[in-house]
C-alpha cells in the first residue's frame, strides 16, 4: 500500500535529487540511471524506487490533487495544540509550550517527567503536543509497510519471544524463497505496497544466498523498498543483502539496558546487536529499530534510554511496542504494560526526534489496545504495518498470543486502515522528509 504520489524531479546532484509534490519539496537518493529533471518518480523512505511515465503520473496526480488538500486540511484541524490559559504556569504546560514552539532542547529530566505522567488529562495533553509536532514537521503522510513473516524457526532463545527455540509448542513453518518472492510481488503488484519488510526468526535453513535470492528476485520483478529482518546475519551477510537490493534493516535492539539485554538473551550481547545496526547504517541501509516497552525489570529511565539510542542510531523509523507475555516462555507470568505507557513512549519519541522520525504503531500495540492505530497516530506516530503473511501461516507466527487482525482478510485490513487514515486526515503515502528540514 503506501499509495505513492508521483513526484516531479526538480534538481539532480549526483545521487541526491529534489522532488516536488504539489509544491512541497523533498529530498531522495536516486539509483536509477538516466533520470532527468522534469521526470516523474515514486519515492519511498527517501529512495527513488521507480520512474513513472508522464501520462500515468498526470493521471495519478489528478486523482490525488483534491483529496491531498482535503486530507491536509482535516489533519491541520485535528492536530492543533490548545493552549490552556487556566493552567498556564504549571510544569507540564511550561514544558509543552516550549516543545511546540521548538524553542530549545528538552532536558532529559523533563523527558522523564513526561514519561512519568499518570493523569489521563495530562497524558492527553502530551499526546496532543506530539501530534502537533508530527504535523508541523512531517505533514500528514503516513507510510504503510507490508510485512511478510516467512519462517517461524529461530535458533535464538529470547526470554520474551513466542517463536524462540525454547518454545516447543510451536507449529513450525518455512516459506520457500519462491513463495516469498511470489507473495511480495503480489503485494506490490496487486495491492500497491511500495515498502516491504521480510521477517523471520534466525533460521539457519536460509543461507545468505537464499536470502539474497529472495531480495533480488523481488527487485528484478517489481519496484519496492525492501527491508530485511532476519536477526543477526553477520556483517558480510548484510553487505551481500544490500548488494542484492535490500535498502532497509528492521532490527530492534530490544532494550538499551545491557544488563537486562543479557538476562533476556542468554549468551548474547547488546554490543553485537548495535554493531550490526551501526554497520548497516554505514552501508547505506535505512534502519527501523527500537525496543520493547514494559519488560519485567525495565524502568522508565530505560525507556528514555531506548528512545535516545534509537535517535543516536539515526533510525529512519522508531519501532516501540509493548511486551506481551507468551505462555510458552519463561516470562509467561509477567504482565503487559498499560496502553498509556506505549502512548507516552511514542509521544516522547516524537518530541526527541521531532523533525525526522517515522514512528510506527506496532501490531503488538494493536494487540494490547483495540484503538491503538487512532490513538498512536494521534500521539506522534506516522506509520503502520500490515502483515501480508499467508493467513494459515500468520496464525503460527506467534511472537505473542492473540495477535491483532488474525481473522481479517487483507482487503478488510486495508479498507479499515484507509478509513482510519481518512478520518484523521492522513495520506497513505511516504513523501519523505522535507528538503528544508535539518
Ligand atoms: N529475528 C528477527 C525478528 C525478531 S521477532 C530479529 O532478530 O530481529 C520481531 C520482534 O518481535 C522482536 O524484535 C521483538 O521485539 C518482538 N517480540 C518478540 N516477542 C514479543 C512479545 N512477547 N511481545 C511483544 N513483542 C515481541
Amino acid at each position: 500500500m503506501c499509495y505513492s504520489i508521483p513526484g516531479r524531479v526538480v534538481s539532480i546532484d549526483g545521487r541526491t535529487i529534489i522532488i516536488d509534490y504539489f509544491g512541497e519539496q523533498r529530498r531522495a537518493v536516486n539509483e536509477i540511471s538516466n533520470l532527468k529533471v522534469g521526470d516523474y518518480i515514486y519515492a519511498q523512505g527517501g529512495y527513488v524506487i521507480d520512474a513513472v511515465p508522464d501520462a500515468e503520473a498526470q493521471e495519478v496526480l489528478a486523482l490525488w490533487k483534491e483529496l491531498f488538500f482535503e486530507l491536509q486540511e482535516r489533519d491541520q484541524h485535528l492536530s492543533g495544540f490548545k493552549r490552556m490559559d487556566k493552567r498556564a504556569g504549571d510544569r507540564l504546560s511550561l514544558i509543552l509550550e516550549r516543545i511546540v514552539a521548538d524553542e530549545e532542547e528538552v532536558a532529559e529530566e523533563e523527558l522523564l517527567y513526561l514519561l512519568n505522567l499518570e493523569g489521563k488529562e495530562d497524558i492527553a495533553r502530551l499526546m496532543q503536543a506530539a501530534n502537533y509536532l508530527r504535523h508541523k514537521h512531517l505533514g500528514n503522510s503516513c507510510c504503510i509497510h507490508g510485512i511478510i513473516e516467512f519462517s517461524n524457526y529461530c535458533r535464538q532463545s529470547c526470554g520474551y519471544c513466542g517463536i524462540s527455540a525454547r518454545n516447543k509448542g510451536l507449529k513450525p513453518y518455512r516459506m520457500t524463497p519462491e513463495e516469498v518472492v511470489k507473495a511480495a510481488c503480489e503485494a506490490i503488484d496487486k495491492y500497491g505496497f511500495k515498502a516491504l519488510v521480510l521477517q523471520s526468526g534466525e533460521d539457519s535453513a536460509y543461507s545468505i544466498d537464499n536470502l539474497c535470492q529472495i531480495v533480488s528476485g523481488i527487485r528484478e520483478r517489481e519496484p519496492a523498498l525492501i527491508f530485511v529482518s532476519c536477526g543477526e546475519v553477520g556483517l558480510p551477510g548484510l553487505q551481500r543483502l544490500y548488494e542484492a537490493g535490500a535498502r532497509g534493516l528492521l532490527m530492534r535492539f530490544e532494550t538499551s539496558n545491557s544488563r537486562l539485554y543479557e538476562q533476556l538473551h542468554p549468551g548474547r550481547r547488546l554490543d553485537s546487536r548495535l554493531e550490526h545496526l551501526r554497520a548497516a547504517f554505514d552501508m547505506g541501509y535505512l534502519l527501523i529499530t527500537g525496543g520493547l516497552i514494559g519488560l519485567p525489570g525495565q524502568t522508565r529511565e530505560d525507556i528514555l534510554g531506548d528512545i535516545s539510542l534509537t535517535k543516536s542510531l539515526q533510525a529512519e523509523m522508531y519501532s516501540f511496542g509493548p511486551f506481551i507475555p507468551h505462555p510458552g516462555t519463561p516470562l509467561a507470568n509477567s504482565h503487559s504494560p498499560a496502553a498509556a505507557e506505549v502512548l507516552k513512549a511514542l509521544a516522547v519519541a516524537r518530541i526527541v526526534d521531532a523533525r525526522n522520525a517515522k514512528i510506527v504503531v506496532t501490531t503488538s500495540f494493536e494487540t494490547l489496545e483495540k484503538d491503538a492505530r487512532r490513538q498512536g497516530l494521534s500521539a506522534g506516530a506516522n506509520s503502520v504495518m500490515i502483515s501480508l503473511t499467508p493467513d494459515a501461516l500468520r496464525r503460527e507466527y506467534t511472537l505473542y498470543p492473540d495477535r491483532a487482525h488474525l481473522n481479517e482478510s487483507l482487503e478488510n485490513q486495508i479498507s479499515d486502515l484507509l478509513e482510519i487514515l481518512s478520518d484523521l486526515g492522513r495520506a497513505p503515502t511516504d513523501i519523505g522528509v522535507s528538503h528544508t528540514a535539518s
